[in-house]
């Protein structure tokens, strides 16, 4: 006879955890504070007046809570992520262990500057390598993502148009362009309209041509472009851009794939953000932290926003006004100076490789990638012939008529402990696998990603649908419905009835 008992929802190592609001219980609390006499009422009219609404937790349940929650987390330090183009490569500890340095982690931007040398030399020598590494002579460091950033470059482009009276009111997006593009120039208040693409995968340059007028404020592109493709044609489109008035905003998400081998000021960009938490080795994923600066061309250095470091003497000085400043910044997209724990990781990063290693980082993440390609481009549709950059496109015609989607197949890889490739972006080829291994997987974990993928690929040729459509079933949730998904998502949690002060 089996003997049913009250079952805890967890399952080995897998644990269920509900959110930390179902958790709160009224008056529970993580740290004893000293009851504070009624008649103390040194805060004055800044005393709050109602309660907060914070969740009552003890501390044994706050730590088991996060430490729950992170075991639910695939991550770069858990196994391979070949998530194209996020760059999602191994972050040595070194960089680690320097953002902790108390000197750099105890840092208030509100101290005097006499008391932040160090740190303002840091951003000083950051800002050296970045324009040393991309050939532009200005960067705006604050941007705090790479999104963050196309908005950055946009706005100190609008401003450059501005101040010689000629505001223009449509920006130009590659068709292969990654969906910050459009909405970055879209928030900023231009008209958003589509280059289309050549047959190989680049930017249609005639196609460019005919488009280009005096209404157009920018063209923006990404190099090596989101189907892993160098634009061959980036100096005649810059040239192009720049003989019709406008300016070159070229998305520098995938510089990790020619760092120490072009130099975008070379090729006529006039502005890129630098995603430092992707090229240059920070740890990210799950919305943050990251930072984006973006290097400026000379036409634009004059209208980057604030702040900035200059030398100052034999030391250094943050410029935060326009009168300071000397030039024609058009405001600031931070309320501080930007994320300073990335700027010291990712410095850490550049000093630790040095020149010659960061040149070498590229040409690895070319090398594994194309690796990759060559493994998989007879059980896979490649999507355009190789040799590729740093990431390899492949679509779904190798799945034609087994009744295994992409999603699918991606499932099965969550199975097997893999995070999946990008799927279904760059949307111009139907069902895309966009692989980007990055440099730091060695052969073996290369190798077991095409493995797993080829077997994948003849499970699905036989036709074993079903076992495609039940993945995945080791995960602690199987699907969720996507759809309502996207279509209602609940972005916040409400309490059940509203919490009443507690007074
Ligand atoms: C990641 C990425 C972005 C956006 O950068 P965030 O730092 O996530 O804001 C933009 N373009 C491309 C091609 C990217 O890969």
């Amino acid at each position: 006879m089996t003997v049913s008992f009250t079952t805890t929802g967890n399952r080995g190592l897998d644990l269920e955890e509900k959110l930390i609001f179902e958790q709160d219980k009224a008056g529970r609390t993580a740290v004893d504070l000293p009851d504070v006499p009624a008649h103390d009422n040194r805060l004055g009219v800044a005393k709050r007046k109602k309660a907060m609404g914070l969740p009552g937790l003890s501390e044994p349940q706050v730590v088991r809570h996060y430490v729950r929650m992170s075991r639910n987390n695939y991550a770069i330090d858990a196994g391979i992520y070949p998530l194209g183009s996020c760059t999602m490569k191994h972050n040595p500890r070194l960089n680690e262990k320097m953002a902790r340095t108390p000197g750099l982690a105890d840092l208030h931007p509100l101290q005097p500057q006499s008391s932040v040398q160090g740190a303002l030399a840091l951003m000083d020598e950051l800002a050296h390598w970045l324009m040393t590494l991309t050939g532009m002579p200005a960067v705006a460091l604050s941007p705090a993502a790479g999104a963050h950033g196309e908005l950055t470059g946009l706005m100190t482009i609008r401003a450059a148009l501005e101040a010689r009276g000629d505001a223009r009111k449509v920006v130009l997006v590659a068709e292969s362009a990654h969906g910050t593009n459009p909405a970055s120039a879209h928030m900023c208040g231009y008209e958003v309209e589509s280059v289309p693409g050549t047959e190989g995968g680049r930017v249609d340059l005639a196609a460019l041509k005919k488009r280009l007028g005096p209404d157009v404020a920018a063209f923006m592109i990404t190099n090596p472009n989101t189907c892993g493709l160098f634009e061959d044609d980036i100096v005649a489109i810059s040239a192009a851009v720049h003989d019709a008035g406008g300016f070159v905003y070229c998305d520098g998400a995938n510089f990790n794939a020619i760092v120490g081998r072009v130099r975008p000021g070379d090729l006529g960009v006039d502005a890129m953000h630098l995603n430092l938490h992707k090229t240059f080795s920070t740890p990210h994923g799950g919305g943050g932290p990251g930072a984006g600066p973006v290097v400026l061309s000379k036409a634009l250095a004059a209208f980057a926003p604030l702040p900035f470091v200059v030398k100052d003497g034999d030391g250094f000085r943050l410029v935060e006004t326009e009168e300071q400043s000397g030039a024609q910044p058009y405001g600031r997209m931070k309320g501080f100076n930007g994320q300073f724990g990335v700027f010291v990781r990712a410095l850490s990063y550049m000093m630790s490789m040095g020149s010659d290693g960061l040149r070498q980082a590229s040409a690895d993440a070319v090398l594994n990638a194309n690796y990759l390609r060559e493994r998989l481009q007879n059980a896979l549709s490649l999507s355009y012939p190789g040799p590729c950059m740093h990431e390899v496109l492949f679509d779904d015609r190798f799945l034609a008529e087994t009744g295994v989607t992409t999603l699918d197949f991606a499932k099965a890889m969550i199975d097997e402990g893999v995070h999946p490739m990008t799927m279904y972006f760059p949307l111009i080829v139907h069902g895309a696998f966009l692989i980007e291994p990055t440099e730091t997987e060695s052969r073996a974990s290369l190798d077991q990603l095409a493995d797993l993928m080829l077997g994948l690929v003849a499970k699905a040729k036989a036709k074993e649908v079903e076992f495609f459509k039940a993945s995945p079933t080791l995960t602690p949730r199987r699907r969720l419905d996507e759809t309502r998904a996207a279509r209602s998502p609940v972005l916040r949690w409400s309490p059940p009835a509203p919490k009443l002060a507690a007074e």
